[in-house]
């Protein structure tokens, strides 16, 4: 029976953790389609350092052999023969992100790749992003949008790059980035059918309590 669920939400809302705890916990596949967008964007640095125009980006694209692991226990990302699983997470990566995913092409070839990977699981996966609740995925059995407070948000991603990246840095990367992204993606406000949840003050067991109480099996 199919069970897909959509988690949108800002960077540092929690979306990450959750959605792979709720796969855990239901034997669901698990689908960060941020992963994707950062391996491509890692791709692009290292072909165009100077870098390209949009039609460069979108050609890369359409060309990269991308290939995504589901699984929720540290799920690797190769892209053209190369492992890129760390490399998405560093700063440089963070800050050149957003140039790559608001090429619309881009995003195209990259909705239509995940929407293949959601069937090839039989729509059995916890699929996370910004635009999956309305657009890859408007579908799904269960949709949620995951907020929290801005400086709970910089508070947590702060946690996570602990030392790898200044206060600046962090700032701009939660901050910065969610204005870029929100000029191609609404996740801001939840679309008709899409419950929001706040995660401010819960742990992350608690959202995940929350999103399975919407499942309709429950
Ligand atoms: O979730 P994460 O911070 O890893 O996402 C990295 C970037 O990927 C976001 O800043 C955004 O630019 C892009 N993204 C997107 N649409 C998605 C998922 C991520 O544009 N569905």
């Amino acid at each position: 029976m199919s069970m897909l669920i959509a988690i949108d939400g800002p960077s540092g809302s929690g979306k990450s953790t959750t959605a792979k705890l709720l796969a855990r916990r239901l034997g669901l596949g698990y689908l960060d389609t941020g992963a994707m967008y950062r391996a491509a964007t890692t791709e692009y640095l290292r072909r165009y350092p100077e870098g390209a125009d949009g039609q460069a980006v979108a050609k890369l694209v359409e060309e990269a052999d991308l290939v995504c692991d589901t699984s929720p226990d540290a799920p690797c990302f190769h892209i053209n023969g190369h492992e890129v699983t760390e490399e998405i997470r560093e700063p440089r990566i963070s800050a050149a992100v957003s140039t790559v995913a608001t090429n619309l092409e881009v995003r195209r070839l990259l909705t239509e790749l995940m929407r293949r990977i959601i069937t090839q699981h039989e729509r059995r996966i916890v699929v996370e992003g910004r635009d999956i609740t309305t657009v890859v995925a408007p579908d799904a059995d269960v949709r949620v949008l995951l907020v929290a407070d801005p400086q709970a948000r910089v508070a947590r991603r702060a946690a996570e790059v602990e030392g790898k990246a200044t206060a600046d840095e962090v700032t701009d990367q939660v901050l910065r980035r969610d204005r870029d992204d929100s000029t191609v993606s609404n996740f801001t406000d939840a679309a008709e059918g899409v419950t929001v949840i706040d995660s401010t003050f819960l742990s992350p067991d608690e959202v995940v309590d929350a999103i399975i109480a919407l499942s309709p099996r429950n």
